[in-house]
C-alpha cells in the first residue's frame, strides 16, 4: 500500500488555494473571451471586458480575483491502496487551508453562524472525501464566494413535475438571483439521488470544464436548452442587461427514489476559481 504522508497534502492546499484565488484558469479566460462575441449588448461586451482586465491584474499583481476568496471547498479522492500517514486526513486539509488565507492574504470568511463571529482562519474547510480505485490522491479546490452560493437551493419535486418542473425551478434561481451572483454565471445543476446528494451533485457540476457537455445525450441537450433559457433572460453580464447571463450550464444525475424527484441548484460567479492536483 502506498502512503501518502499529510505534509503533502497540507502544502497542496496551501498551493492550490492561493493559485486559484489570484490565476482565472485558461478554460474560464478563453470562455469570456468567446461570449464577447455572443454578447449583444455594448455594455455587455465592455463588462466581460473588464472582468478580463480584472483577472489579468489580478494574475500580474499577485492578489485575489475577487474580495470575497471564500469558503474553503475542497473535494479529496483517496485511492483505496493509498494509507495517508502522520495524522488525520481533515486536519491536514484545515492546516493547507489556514496557511493558505495567511500567506496568501485571503480574506478569511467563515464565522459562527449565529454570533457571526469570524473563526480566523478561514477553517473549517468544506472537505468531501471519495474512496475511489488506485494510489493516488486528487484534490480538487473550489473557493466559493458567498454572493453566488446565497441563490442555490434543493427542491423536493414530485416526479409528475418532471423536466419542465427543474426547467421552471433552474430558471427560478437565476431570476432570483438577478445581478447579486456577478453574472455571467455557471450553473450546476444535480437531478436525482436524495435531498443531500443532489445537493453534492449540483457542486459538482460545477467542476466540469467549461464548454464539455454531458456524456448522456439527453442530459447534454438539457444543459444546451437551460443554457438558451438563461440566456433569454436579459440579465446579462454584471446584471447590465445582455445576452450572455451564463457562460455554461452543468447537469449531473441519478437514480432517484420512484417518489421523489430532487433538484438542486448551485450557482457560480464569473470568479469561477478551481485547480486540481494529484499526489
Ligand atoms: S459572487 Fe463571485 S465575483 Fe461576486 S463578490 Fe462573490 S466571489 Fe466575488
Amino acid at each position: 500500500m502506498r502512503e501518502v504522508h499529510v505534509d503533502r497534502i497540507t502544502g497542496a492546499l496551501e498551493e492550490l488555494f492561493i493559485d486559484a484565488n489570484y490565476n482565472l484558469s485558461q478554460n474560464v479566460l478563453d470562455t469570456l473571451e468567446r461570449s464577447i462575441g455572443k454578447e449583444g449588448s455594448p455594455v455587455g461586451k465592455e463588462v466581460i471586458r473588464e472582468l478580463i482586465r480584472n483577472a489579468s491584474v489580478a494574475k500580474d499583481e499577485h492578489v485575489p480575483i475577487c474580495q470575497d476568496t471564500g469558503l474553503a471547498v475542497t473535494f479529496i479522492e483517496v485511492g483505496q491502496d493509498v494509507h495517508i500517514v502522520g495524522g488525520l486526513l481533515s486536519d491536514a486539509v484545515d492546516e493547507g487551508v489556514r496557511r493558505a488565507y495567511e500567506k496568501g492574504y485571503l480574506r478569511k470568511s467563515a464565522c459562527h453562524p449565529f454570533s457571526r463571529k469570524n473563526t480566523g482562519d478561514n477553517t473549517p474547510a468544506i472537505l468531501h472525501v471519495k474512496i475511489v480505485p488506485g494510489d493516488k490522491v486528487k484534490i480538487t479546490v473550489l473557493p466559493k464566494g458567498g454572493g453566488s452560493e446565497n441563490y442555490g437551493e434543493v427542491r423536493m419535486l414530485v416526479p409528475s413535475q418532471g423536466k419542465e418542473g427543474m426547467r421552471a425551478f433552474v430558471l427560478e434561481m437565476v431570476t432570483k438571483g438577478g445581478p447579486n451572483p456577478c453574472p455571467p454565471i455557471i450553473v450546476g445543476v444535480g437531478i436525482g439521488g436524495n435531498l443531500e446528494t443532489s445537493a453534492l451533485l449540483s457542486k459538482e457540476a460545477l467542476m466540469e470544464p467549461l464548454g464539455k457537455r454531458s456524456a448522456d445525450q439527453a442530459v447534454a441537450a438539457l444543459e444546451v436548452e437551460l443554457l438558451d433559457a438563461i440566456n433569454e433572460s436579459g440579465i446579462g453580464p454584471q446584471g447590465y442587461g445582455g445576452t450572455v447571463t451564463a457562460l455554461d450550464v452543468h447537469v449531473k444525475m441519478m437514480p432517484c427514489h420512484i417518489a421523489s424527484l430532487p433538484v438542486a441548484v448551485n450557482i457560480q460567479c464569473h470568479a469561477h476559481r478551481i485547480r486540481e492536483m494529484t499526489i
